[in-house]
């Protein structure tokens, strides 16, 4: 097996090398071995939560850290977050160290913020939000002052959304069609056959408000104007537990989960490919890594990319519902453009999460999502950790990423041609708008495109979340954690149900406890054969 190193420097977790010992330990180890591919959030919450339930985790990661697009790049002196920053619903963080008795805050710092995001519109007016409702109804009626009632009222309502979509629905396996048609009256009660601008434009008639209360499933990948409604949920979540940030950044969450996964006696290896899952049948029972080496396992997690891990990783002729067309027919969320840089100066006017939207909203997702064409303008999410903590920069610096989504690779934008003409529009932007003298201050940088999706984390289409969270391909209709196709072969991850970001690729670990059977169930399936 390749070396398990230590990729993330002197702070990062433990040295943890497989030596013959620990090869004659784990032969001695009369656990069920669950092997986990990939070490995303999903991955790496599903290692805990085998773990504490009596299995023998060993989680495989073919990049060189953990992470997935939760990983880091550290590059002369500065700590860029590659992917998520915004931590909702830390209580699903809490849970994964008190299931050994532990506690999140003795690993992990969490900061909630306020305001937790600050919007910019086209015309250079701002509106910050918070979790104050004093303050979010000055900050309303400053801006769109008929739509008080409005605003107020939606809330209410995106709270039944919030108890439902979120508390039960995110927490149920959705393995059956039974289970899909009993939520399907509630839904449609709820109003998930409209989608999430036109049901914040049934309360609020402001274009501004309407932008700003929608914009959220960009974030896991949803166009605002084609994903359900039920996404409205991420608007009360943000009210209910906050916005957080992880000091040190989200690599350091990163970091603690794999120190926990060790410290509990679970097994991480990097520079680790599975090529393939290994059948008996239609049944999994280990993986197969690109190296050649073989891995036994009583069941499989996959944590890699859903259509990657059926059409790549199990034999083309297993027939299964995933292995053929509707993976490939399937739709993908959109790609992401990413710049990271750092400042040799700070700017300080510039709050932690910033959210600069352009002169179109509608137009520009039709361009991304539908016609799949890079258009000349762009909204921009701008993330600065070092508002919160200046440990990410040398001394006097800020750390930066700003983020435009942009379309999949089924459009036919050439990135390797693209990339720094993109790159300058946005440089010259943020000069133009936020942050003057920028370009003579940048003193470190790199991009991420679409091709860095698919080459590096196997991301079917370059997607930069995974399957489109569209109400034909959520719940029952969504690849099952507990996989149609194969026996002991479970997904985790965004592409599976709910769904991605961070809380839902966390409850998809969680959803395991109800389809993994409990370890008694493998020894006796062993005994038997
Ligand atoms: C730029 C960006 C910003 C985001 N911001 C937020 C945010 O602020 N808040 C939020 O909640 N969410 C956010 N998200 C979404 C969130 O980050 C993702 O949905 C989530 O992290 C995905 O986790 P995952 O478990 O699906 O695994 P991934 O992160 O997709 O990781 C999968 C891992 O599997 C590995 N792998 C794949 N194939 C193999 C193989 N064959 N063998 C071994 N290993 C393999 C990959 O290398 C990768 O490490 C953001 C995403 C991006 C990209």
């Amino acid at each position: 097996m390749a070396t398990d190193i230590d990729p993330i420097g002197p702070c990062g977790p433990a040295i943890n090398a497989p030596t013959s010992g620990s090869s004659a330990r784990a032969e001695s180890d009369r656990r069920p071995h669950a092997v986990i591919i990939g070490s995303g959030f999903g991955g790496l919450a599903a290692a805990l939560r085998l773990l504490a339930r009596g299995f023998r985790v060993t989680v495989l990661e073919r990049l060189d850290r953990p992470g997935g697009r939760g990983r880091v790049f550290k590059q002369d002196g500065y700590t860029f977050d590659a992917g998520p920053t915004i931590i909702t619903a830390p209580f699903l963080l809490h849970e994964l160290w008190e299931l050994f008795g532990r506690r999140l805050e003795d690993d992990v710092t969490l900061k909630a913020l306020n305001p937790f995001y600050k919007i910019r519109f086209a015309d250079g007016d701002e509106m910050a939000f918070s979790d104050d409702p004093e303050a979010m109804r000055r900050e309303v009626m400053r801006v769109a002052p008929d739509d008080l009632g409005g605003y107020e009222r939606f809330f209410k309502s995106s709270e039944e959304i919030f108890r439902y979509g979120f508390m039960k629905l995110g927490f149920q396996p959705f393995s059956t069609l039974g289970s899909m048609a009993k939520a399907t009256p509630k839904l449609l009660k709820l109003g998930a056959y409209w989608s999430v601008y036109q049901y914040i434009s049934r309360y609020v008639k402001s274009e501004k408000l309407r932008i700003a209360m929608s914009f959220h499933p960009l974030f896991i990948g949803g166009n605002p104007f084609s994903v359900t409604s039920t996404y409205c949920l991420i608007n009360f979540m943000e009210r209910e537990w906050g916005v957080h940030f992880v000091m040190g950044g989200t690599g350091a969450l990163v970091d603690a989960m794999v120190k926990l996964i060790r410290e509990e006696g679970g097994s991480l290896h990097f520079d680790s490919e599975v090529a393939r899952i290994r059948l008996d049948g239609k049944k999994a029972n280990g993986v197969v890594l690109a190296s050649g080496e073989e891995i036994d396992a009583d069941l499989v997690v996959s944590n890699a990319d859903m259509a990657w891990t059926y059409r790549k990783l199990l034999p083309e002729n297993a027939k299964g519902r995933w292995t053929g067309r509707k993976s490939v027919k399937s739709r993908y969320s959109m790609g992401l453009f990413i710049w990271y840089f750092g400042t040799n100066r700070r700017y300080d006017h510039v709050a932690h999460h910033s959210i600069l939207l352009g002169p179109r909203y509608k137009g520009l997702l039709v361009d991304i999502f539908k016609k799949k064409k890079l258009a000349a303008d762009f909204s921009l999410y701008l993330y600065r950790p070092t508002a919160t903590d200046p440990s990410l920069a040398p001394e006097g610096g800020d750390a930066f990423y700003a983020l435009s989504p942009v379309p999949n690779l089924l459009g036919d934008t050439d990135w390797t041609e693209q990339a720094e003409t993109y790159r300058q529009g946005i440089a010259d932007y943020l000069e133009e708008t936020l942050m003057p003298g920028l370009q003579d201050a940048v003193v470190t940088e790199r991009v991420q495109t679409p091709l860095d999706f698919r080459d590096q984390l196997l991301s079917y289409h370059g997607a930069g979340f995974g399957l489109e969270p569209v109400i034909h391909q959520s719940a029952w209709f969504r690849p099952h954690n507990k996989s149609e196709d194969f026996e002991n072969l479970y997904l985790v991850g965004a592409g599976t149900h709910p769904g991605a970001g961070v809380p839902g690729v966390i409850c998809s670990a969680r959803i395991l406890d109800d389809v993994v059977p409990d370890p008694t169930f493998f020894l006796r399936e062993k005994a038997a054969s």
